[in-house]
């Protein structure tokens, strides 16, 4: 028994699951979580010391690589100023500004603390302004553990086999509609059957809770040309893509403007931070200034915004989505290849820095293709990979990231490993 079997042991005690979120816990996967210690640029160390290539990023936020200095420089500085106020800073109004130079679908911007908070005031604040009660999702498609948005949602209950969680009763639910991703078909011949009622559709444009998929751009113009024609709030959940596929995040690789925009992770550069904004009429329905009601003590926490500006700054850096962008298609296009000359069935996509793995003949393009990934042969491989020090995420149904530290060294050690990975699988 190592140091992580004997922590999993105690954690379990105290902690439900031994884990402070679900995916964390290495359930469809087995064996112990890694306990982490310390990270540094693409690196993670275990609590034995064990040294990994870090492929999941905190999930997404440590775009910059773990440590950054200016990051940790400006968050130092910040704490020496006070850790939070509970007022109106100066930092605030130069992120949102930030902000709206680089997504100029935003025109005012409302700061919170995680994407579950940003997705459920957005459909609140869309509901309000536009006086309806109907909402549409897609199926694994996941916009944060709000009641309304947790019906078939994706990545960390898709792992643990429940679409849907217990304990939200079925009234919260029932002006949610959950329709097939990348079926602009289906969604038509809805707000044919129900238009008016239709408060907002919101989608993650690149979708990264069911493993990644991309939304096709027919799919993505078809949820605008229907929002503006029933007066619908179209809501693109930027959450995971936002600064990660691109600097102006999925809406500007698919050259789309929706009315409200939910960003998160990247955001926040490793600290909690999300936001919420979009169009001004829309977002002036936010109390104060309107009946719509959000709030938060460390919404805006300087030591947060911190973070998040000077991770804004860096990645502005010129090339920088261009190196990010090379990284995940050498990693992407060497894992294919290693596949393809041990005959795994197997293959890969990205976006930005972000990326997809699938035990799958072909790239899924929606929920149902996803569900169909050799789930065993991906734990098998998981656990050599691990065992070679590259960390991915433990489920077929997550996402992957790279980070601006990742360079060709670690991108050749994990093709190198995942070769072997795959000629394991092979032997059987
Ligand atoms: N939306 C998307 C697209 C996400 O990927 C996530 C988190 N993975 C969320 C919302 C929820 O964010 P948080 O975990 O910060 O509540």
């Amino acid at each position: 028994m190592d140091r992580n079997d004997e922590l999993f042991e105690r954690a379990q005690r105290s902690i439900p699951g031994g884990v402070n979120s679900p995916v964390r816990a290495f359930r469809s996967v087995g064996g112990s979580p890694r306990f982490m210690q310390k990270a540094s640029g693409p690196f993670m160390w275990d609590v034995t010391g064990k040294k990994y290539i870090d492929y999941i990023l905190s999930w997404g936020p440590m775009i910059l690589g773990h440590g950054n200095p200016e990051v940790l420089r400006a968050v130092h500085e910040a704490c020496d100023r006070g850790l939070t106020f509970g007022t109106a800073t100066e930092p605030e109004i130069l992120i949102a500004e930030e902000i709206r130079k680089l997504v100029p679908s935003i025109e005012t911007v409302r700061l919170a603390s995680s994407g579950t908070e940003a997705g459920m005031s957005a459909i609140r604040l869309a509901c309000g302004f536009t006086g309806r009660s109907k909402v549409i999702k897609f199926e694994g498609c996941y916009h944060g553990h709000s009641d309304r948005l947790l019906v078939k949602a994706g990545s960390g209950m898709l792992t643990f086999g429940h679409p849907s969680s217990a304990g939200i009763p079925a009234g919260v639910t029932a002006d949610t509609i959950v329709l097939e991703y990348n079926n602009p078909q289906q969604l038509e011949d809805t707000f044919r059957s129900c238009g008016s009622e239709i408060a907002c559709v919101i989608v993650e444009a690149v979708g990264g809770n069911m493993n990644m998929v991309k939304g096709s751009p027919e799919f993505i113009h078809a949820i605008r040309d229907l929002c503006t024609r029933y007066g619908a709030v179209m809501i693109v959940d930027e959450v995971m893509t936002g600064f990660r596929v691109a600097l102006g995040g999925a809406q500007s690789v698919y050259g789309v403007k929706p009315d409200l925009t939910m960003l998160g992770k990247v955001v926040g550069g490793g600290m909690p931070v999300s936001a919420f904004g979009g169009r001004r009429d829309i977002m002036n329905m936010v109390a104060p200034l309107g009946p719509v009601y959000q709030a938060g003590t460390l919404s805006g926490n300087p030591v947060a915004v911190a973070a998040g500006l000077a991770t804004l700054k860096l990645v502005q850096a010129p090339g920088f989505y261009d190196r990010l962008t090379s990284i995940s298609r050498r990693l992407t296009e060497g894992l294919t290849e290693a596949a393809r000359s041990e005959g795994v069935p197997f293959c890969a996509d990205y976006c930005g820095g972000m990326f997809g793995l699938y035990f799958l003949p072909k790239v899924p393009t929606r929920f149902s293709e996803v569900t169909r990934a050799d789930t065993a042969a991906f734990g098998r491989w998981f656990h050599h990979m691990l065992d070679a020090g590259c960390y991915f995420a433990p489920s077929t149904y997550e996402a992957g990231f790279v980070s601006i530290a990742h360079t060709d060294k670690e991108i050749s050690h994990t093709i190198e490993a995942a070769r072997e990975a795959f000629a394991a699988l092979k032997a059987g």
